[in-house]
């Protein structure tokens, strides 16, 4: 089978790949291997200098892979290049830091001298989802190429053409080239890499029938893995919040990437006094949200990546209203197979609905109706995930409070969740298990080697 590009806007296909068999992905792997130690034998400046020449390509090169993100997934331009300059802000934080976050760490036990040492791990593969294409794979292999290690990336079969440029910036910025490989495979010889004595370690993002999938293969082999995962996360607000920026920072949040990102906003949890005005502001500013050609600057929200993914969306939709949510945003599909998916809200959502217990990856925003604060973290809790979480209220303690109450990787009071390279980013629940990006981050794949010197 082939992989290809097709633009979601158009439905037209743009390019194919004829994917490659074991014999081809089987002589990368060896030569990823081979070329391992001698990249774990570099200096951290000297890889630091890659990661920074990668930086300033992505910097460069930002209009084109916008465009490419644009074409074959659907991201408005705009913030295309967004999410070209993040990747090479993340290159950079690790060029920086890289060195410092793996230095030796003294700890005193009956020894002379005994210490904490981090090494490299050698192949690492990394699995893929379309929807942030260069940033999920760059918050994997920054830090992991400055810690010694080298990748192969299994990108979504729907973004090729976005994976061969990311090998290609790497590979102009001076990292030798078995050093990161882009394998244009399907996931049946995702199995076959696992279980391979080559391969160290595998990373995965994306959904939790994928996760679970390698995760199974990878602890039959014994090999260590990061899973990030789905999410549907909640975003409380409460009676004394400001509701007019909590309304518009929930559009903000539900529309990232039409609403296709794992740590968009998905419940909105509001407490019954403000939950009508809650609604009226929510729906203003989502229908102020202009769709449009992905490749328009104007855009603010394109289609989503596939119409597979709108009519799966349609039937989640449909299911709840008849499992009794209320319908109080009218958008969606206008026909089955097409990519466009207007805003909508849904009230009354209620355990016993999709709306209540799946994840909705798309412009969907579900709202939850909670008695008090206490009920509200109830209600965000009881989710089989728990990626990221934000909480609105006058109070900071109590927001801070809360915070720690509730089940997610991340929670943010009165503020946007968003990853950034500083603050550590992963799920607890079948959002996934392991951090990236801080100083967590970098060390997933190292092997934390206790060194004692009597
Ligand atoms: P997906 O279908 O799970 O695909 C993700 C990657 O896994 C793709 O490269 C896919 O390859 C591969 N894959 C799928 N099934 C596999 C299997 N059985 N064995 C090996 N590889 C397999 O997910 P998606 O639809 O692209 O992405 C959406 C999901 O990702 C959502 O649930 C979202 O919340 C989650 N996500 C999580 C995070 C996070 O950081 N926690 C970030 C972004 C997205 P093919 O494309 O070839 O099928």
């Amino acid at each position: 089978m082939a992989i290809e590009s097709i633009n979601p806007h158009t439905g037209r296909t743009l390019r194919r790949f004829p994917a490659f068999g074991w014999p081809k992905t089987e002589k990368i792997l060896n030569q990823a291997h081979k070329a391992a130690p001698s990249w774990a034998a570099t200096t951290f400046f000297h890889r630091a200098g890659v990661l920074r020449r990668a930086a300033a390509l992505l910097r460069e090169r930002q209009d084109e892979l916008a465009r490419l993100m644009a074409l074959e997934m659907g991201k408005p331009v705009a913030d295309g290049r967004a999410e070209a300059l993040k990747c090479a802000t993340c290159c950079d934080f690790y060029a920086e830091r890289a060195e410092s976050f793996l230095a030796d760490e003294l700890i005193e036990t009956d020894a002379a001298r005994s210490f904490i040492s981090y090494q490299p791990l050698g192949v690492v593969l990394a699995v893929m989802p379309w929807n942030f294409p260069f940033w999920q794979v760059v918050r994997f292999a920054a830090p992991a190429l400055m810690a010694g290690n080298v990748g192969l990336l299994k990108h979504a079969s729907n973004v090729p053409q976005c994976a061969l440029a990311l090998e290609k910036i790497f590979h102009d910025a001076g990292l030798p080239p078995a050093c990161f490989r882009t394998l244009l495979i399907e996931t049946d010889l995702v199995e076959k890499l696992i279980a391979d004595d080559r391969l160290a370690a595998i990373t995965l993002t994306g959904s939790e029938g994928a996760g679970a999938a390698v995760a199974a293969a990878a602890g039959h082999h014994i090999k260590k893995t990061v899973l990030e995962l789905g999410g549907s996360d909640p975003f409380i607000v409460l009676a004394d919040a400001d509701l007019a920026l909590a309304a518009k920072t929930a559009a903000q949040s539900r529309m990232i990437n039409a609403g296709q990102s794992c740590i968009a906003a998905k419940r909105f949890i509001v407490e019954k006094a403000v939950v009508k005005e809650f609604i009226t502001h929510l729906k203003t500013h989502l229908l102020a949200f202009r769709p449009g050609d992905p490749l328009d600057e104007a855009t603010q929200y394109g289609p989503l990546a596939r119409p597979d993914l709108a009519d799966e969306l349609t039937e989640q939709v449909k299911d709840s209203v008849a499992e009794g949510a209320k319908v109080e945003l009218h958008g969606g599909q206008a026909k089955p197979g097409t990519a466009l998916f207007r805003p909508m809200i849904l009230s009354n959502v209620k355990p016993g609905q999709r709306a209540y217990t799946e994840e909705f990856f798309g412009p969907v925003a579900l709202v939850l109706e909670a008695k008090n604060a206490d009920d509200a973290v109830r209600l965000a809790n009881d989710s089989r995930f728990g990626l990221g979480a934000a909480v609105w209220t006058a109070d900071a303690k109590k927001g801070e409070a809360m915070a720690r109450q509730i089940e997610s990787g991340a929670v943010f009071v009165n503020g946007l969740v968003k990853s950034m390279p500083e603050l550590p980013f992963g799920g607890v629940k079948k959002s996934g298990y392991g951090r990236e990006l801080s100083y967590l981050g970098i060390r997933e794949f190292v092997n934390q080697k206790s060194i004692w010197v009597g």
